[in-house]
């Protein structure tokens, strides 16, 4: 790459961070589109840079190729978010009002009878047992965890589907019963049973959804499933409550792109009363700690507002056009081979699948991950990059995966031409 490369990047990079990480204020900052990426996408324009942090702290922004993983800070908000969240700051409320109201609105938008803004999917199916614990027992929210284990307590999950959110309910003392086979299930099923969880997008595990809740209603027992990561398509954010299941949670920061410490706990009202009674601003309760602030708040119903108003046909095509940028670039590497994947549940976006062999090119994908990560701007590839197993069958070790769902304007051409370079200079 020509030093006036390295520039035109650099130019580039600083008017990213710059205007990524500055709050449009009030509105009264146009919004700038950038190349012909939609407008859905487009930045705000930037404040002051006195006010840029990251800088300030010396925290290295960078262009997430990934996706919307937790430890990558998951997605951005839409400049519409980002503005509600700013004018959310101005002003005191009371908080309970506020939990309420933006619960009923969110409700009445996702089609379901209750709704809870938590801090998270993990915060969610936290509360979410704290409910199905109450409604089972008539416990106050004081009782949890302490007093659990004398009350009925267990929840049923398939063994295929213990995961490390497991913690989001044991937090609350409850005991998980595992099952394997639906004759397995059918009798775990006891007076002491208040709950099951689905892991949605789990691909293991031998009893479907449906029959899993059928199941579970046959002995009116409420069922939680975790959809944390399963939207796009919009419509899984009414689909799983709509088949009946009782609560269901997402994450509000992944697809949905509202603030990463906010979350949806969507489903039967009288759970997620339940489920707000061992909330905060409550003190003495299992969800105290999980607090969204008004801002957050506000920012997750925006983020709900701004998602209804894309289409998922809209937002493919984009992330299409983002991968055919980078494909494009890459596409004299020898032995090379694009390939696109859309997993089937969670994060059902287009990812780039470049497979290529590794001794002709003389570097592998892990190696290729930690270059582009080394260099500036830093760039993240999915973490499935170089492993095999991943994504079904398509990622090998032999395999550059890239999500490109969380690229921001202009930064598909950068991912483009920084995998093209390395790939076709191996020795640094
Ligand atoms: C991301 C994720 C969570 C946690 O979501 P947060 O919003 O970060 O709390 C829970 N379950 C699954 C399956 C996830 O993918």
């Amino acid at each position: 790459m020509s030093s006036s490369d390295e520039r035109g990047l650099f130019t580039r990079r600083s008017f990213l961070r710059w205007s990524q990480s500055a709050m449009a204020l009030l509105g009264a900052a146009p919004i700038v589109g950038v190349g012909t990426a939609s407008k859905a996408f487009a930045l705000p324009a930037a404040s002051n840079s006195a006010d840029d942090y990251y800088a300030k702290l010396g925290v290295e922004t960078i262009i997430n190729a990934a996706g919307t993983y937790t430890y990558l800070t998951a997605a951005l908000m839409p400049p519409q978010v980002q503005r509600a969240v700013a004018q959310a700051a101005l002003h005191p409320v009371r908080l309970k009002d506020l939990q309420q109201a933006s619960g009923e609105y969110i409700a009445r938008k996702l089609r379901c009878e209750g709704a809870v803004v938590t801090s998270g999917a993990s915060a969610a199916l936290t509360l979410a047992t704290a409910a199905c614990i109450a409604s089972a027992n008539g416990t106050k929210p004081d009782q949890i965890p302490e007093n659990v284990d004398r009350m009925k307590h267990e929840v049923i999950v398939q063994k295929a589907h213990r995961y490390e959110y497991d913690h989001a309910m044991l937090i609350c003392g409850v005991r998980i019963v595992e099952v394997v086979t639906l004759d397995d299930y059918k009798r775990a099923f006891t007076p002491n049973t208040i709950m099951t969880n689905f892991f949605n997008s789990s691909e293991s595990g031998e009893i479907d959804r449906k029959t899993w809740l059928d199941v579970a209603h046959q002995h009116n027992v409420p069922c939680h499933m975790d959809a944390a990561a399963d939207m796009p398509p919009i419509e899984n954010l009414w689909k799983y409550t709509g088949m009946g299941y009782d609560l269901v949670c997402f994450s509000g920061g992944k697809g949905i792109r509202g603030p990463q410490n906010a979350g949806l706990l969507l489903g039967k009202k009288h759970l997620t009363d339940l489920a707000a009674a061992n909330n905060n601003p409550n003190s003495d309760a299992v969800g105290r700690g999980m607090k969204v602030a008004k801002e957050q708040i506000v920012g997750m119903v925006a983020a709900v507002d701004w998602l209804l108003e894309q289409n998922d046909d809209a937002l493919e095509a984009e992330y299409m056009r983002r991968v055919d940028i980078i494909k494009q670039a890459v596409k004299d590497v020898p032995t090379l081979t694009a390939s696109v994947n859309i997993p089937e549940v969670a994060n059902h976006v287009p990812h780039l699948m470049l497979t290529y062999d590794p001794k002709v090119v003389g570097i592998s994908p892990k190696q290729v991950q930690e270059r582009l990560r080394q260099q500036r701007p830093s760039i993240e590839l999915n973490p499935a990059t170089g492993s095999s197993g991943r994504f079904g069958t398509l990622s090998t070790e032999n395999t550059i995966v890239i999500g490109t769902w969380m690229l921001q304007p202009g930064e598909a051409e950068i991912v483009g031409q920084q995998v093209r370079a390395v790939l076709l200079h191996p020795k640094p």
